[in-house]
């Protein structure tokens, strides 16, 4: 294990814990994992002076709208599966988007009844949803957190006045997403200073943002859902075509949810229950493959990878057909994962050929959805963390602005991007997740606890749109079945097919051999390797913690332990 040894010398309070930073790192009173350094050690210095787990990860996704303003922030969204270790309980605070009174079913619909392109579709004013990440924070740090709402977004105002050194990831992105960020001036002027992209180690300095959070630190949420944040952002999404109004701000609501709970032999796992369909498919993967026994593959073989491959194909057929906002669908809990209904589904999968069409399942109680969904390809945005506290408290925390930059709108005067979540919509109407007044689209994120004998083992997420199952399911997989160990788990080369005649997504590190074995059995893949998610994890074992950011993208884990004479 490889890490830098730090201390924190800013604070006396600080001073008195040995800080471990680094991709790999352990800690036994703390751990935080997240995809910018700077963030993660806006979380680790929060838990140094005393902050617990929920306080961390409110002030580190704070500044992970500031140190990657185009991958989350607070014009977005997510889900935050929290477990307190006091009353061993687990909630989900569900900030997702929700579409405007004035959505419409149809609002995704060119003159001809046909969806509008997604290239066209994500930049509409109607693509853009009732932010939550700001109530879902605010949620969470007054109701399990012990700091104040302006303690928690004094770094990231200090990060966005003073600056941030421009990653490795958001460099590349700034060069791929040019054309694209070059057509909104503030975007354009914050990002392509004099027409080029920032490059890797400039700094970004976001005084309009900073002015914003300072204005939140002072006035409360309500600056943004009743004040003068929100009617800038109304403004802005009327003048690209939307409905929203400041009674929609008004009337944003988040959710406080139980999780969705399965096994894998005698893990129990925890993840995010619908409007986000990441937990539940990702546990009726697992267990379509437990009850295939895939562990009789080995881990590295093209069968497992077909089990794999032919698994995601029913779980995400059940998935397109049936799941939507539980606030506007009845979603076949009671059948999802029912032992003879997974048997029936497993017994589908042919171990010598990819069988296609793979159609949804009859799950009792429910009557699936008859045409096919488009899947959303772009490649990871959105941010995940996971940290824990010395008292034992955990938090899987997922955000997203949907496409890397939202809607590419940045709002004027206040240097955040507005999101197009509602693109995560079905475009075509009478669907289960067709848009309606105040429906939150379906999310993919799957933040994730799992537990053996009652006890918290692993905390685990990752950013990907459709791509978070896959990629949180596999590593899973290697973890609860072939007993890899995180860091092996996070590296093995993943496969992303959600659909049977689709071409499949695989990574670099794939063997030739095992690929050329999958296209004798009638898989398809893509010519080029392209990444599969970007998965964190902490593992618990007892009193210590591990740590490890997935080398895809540029993330660290930061580790702490009290110096021996605290
Ligand atoms: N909007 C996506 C979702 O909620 C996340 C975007 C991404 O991670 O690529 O599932």
């Amino acid at each position: 294990m490889t890490a830098a040894l730090v201390l924190f010398a800013a604070d006396a309070a600080a001073a008195e814990v040995a800080t471990a930073i680094g991709p790999i790192v352990g800690g036994e009173d703390g751990m935080v994992v997240a995809s910018s350094n700077e963030a993660a050690r806006v979380g680790a210095q929060i838990l140094a002076e005393g902050g617990n787990a929920v306080d961390a990860a409110v002030a580190i996704q704070f500044a992970l709208g500031v140190a990657e303003p185009g991958f989350s922030g607070i014009g977005g969204g997510g889900f935050m599966m929290i477990y307190d270790a006091e009353d061993d309980v687990v909630t989900v605070v569900d900030s997702r988007e929700r579409a405007p009174a004035s959505a419409e079913p149809k609002m995704f619909l060119n003159e001809n009844g046909e969806p509008i392109p997604f290239a066209e579709r994500r930049t509409l004013g109607v693509a853009i949803g009732v932010p939550g990440a700001l109530a879902g924070a605010e949620y969470a740090r007054a109701e399990f957190g012990t700091r104040s709402l302006a303690d928690l977004l004094a770094p990231s105002i200090a990060l966005a006045d003073h600056g941030v050194i421009v990653s490795r990831l958001m460099a590349a992105s700034l060069v791929e997403h040019q054309p694209f960020l070059a057509a909104n001036p503030a975007a354009s002027a914050l990002f392509l200073p004099g027409g080029k992209p920032l490059k890797i180690g400039q700094l970004l300095v976001q005084p309009e943002l900073a002015d914003t959070l300072r204005l939140i630190a002072a006035e409360g949420i309500d600056a943004f859902y009743r004040g003068p944040i929100g009617e800038a952002f109304v403004a802005a999404v009327q003048a690209a075509g939307g409905g929203m109004t400041m009674s929609d701000l008004d009337h944003y609501q988040i959710t406080v949810d139980d999780p969705v709970q399965g096994r894998y032999g005698d893990y129990e796992i925890v993840t995010a229950a619908p409007p986000s369909s990441g937990g539940l498919t990702v546990l009726q993967f697992l267990d379509i493959l437990e009850r295939l026994d895939i562990g009789q593959y080995p881990f590295d073989s093209s069968l497992r990878y077909h089990l794999v491959m032919k698994a995601m194909h029913l779980a995400f057929a059940d998935r397109n057909a049936y799941l939507g906002d539980p606030e506007f669908v009845d979603i076949p809990l009671t059948g999802w994962l029912a032992p003879k209904y997974i048997q029936k589904r497993a017994a589908m999968v042919d171990l010598t050929e990819n069988t296609c069409p793979v159609p949804p399942g009859a799950i009792a109680g429910a009557a699936p959805a008859l045409a096919p969904v488009e899947l959303m390809n772009g490649d990871p945005q959105t941010t995940h963390v996971n940290v824990a506290d010395r008292w034992g408290n955990l938090v899987a925390f997922t955000v997203t602005i949907e496409q890397h930059y939202g809607t590419g709108r940045l709002l004027p005067g206040y240097g955040f991007f507005l999101n197009n979540e509602l693109t995560d919509f079905d475009p075509l109407p009478g669907r289960p997740n067709s848009p309606a007044p105040d429906k939150r689209p379906l999310s993919s994120m799957a933040p994730t606890l799992v537990f053996q004998g009652g006890e918290p083992v692993y905390v685990l997420g990752s950013p990907g749109g459709p791509r978070i199952i896959s990629a949180v399911a596999q590593v899973l997989l290697d973890l609860l079945e072939y007993g890899l160990d995180i860091e092996q788990a996070i590296a093995k080369p993943r496969i992303y097919s959600a659909l049977c005649n689709e071409k499949a997504r695989w990574e670099s590190d794939l063997p030739r051999t095992v690929r050329d074995e999958l296209e004798a059995l009638g898989h398809r893949f893509r010519d080029k390797p392209l990444e599969v998610g970007d998965v964190s994890v902490i593992a618990v074992d007892g009193g210590t913690y591990v740590g490890v950011a997935d080398p895809r993208r540029d993330g660290v884990a930061v580790g702490l332990t009290r110096a021996e004479d605290d």
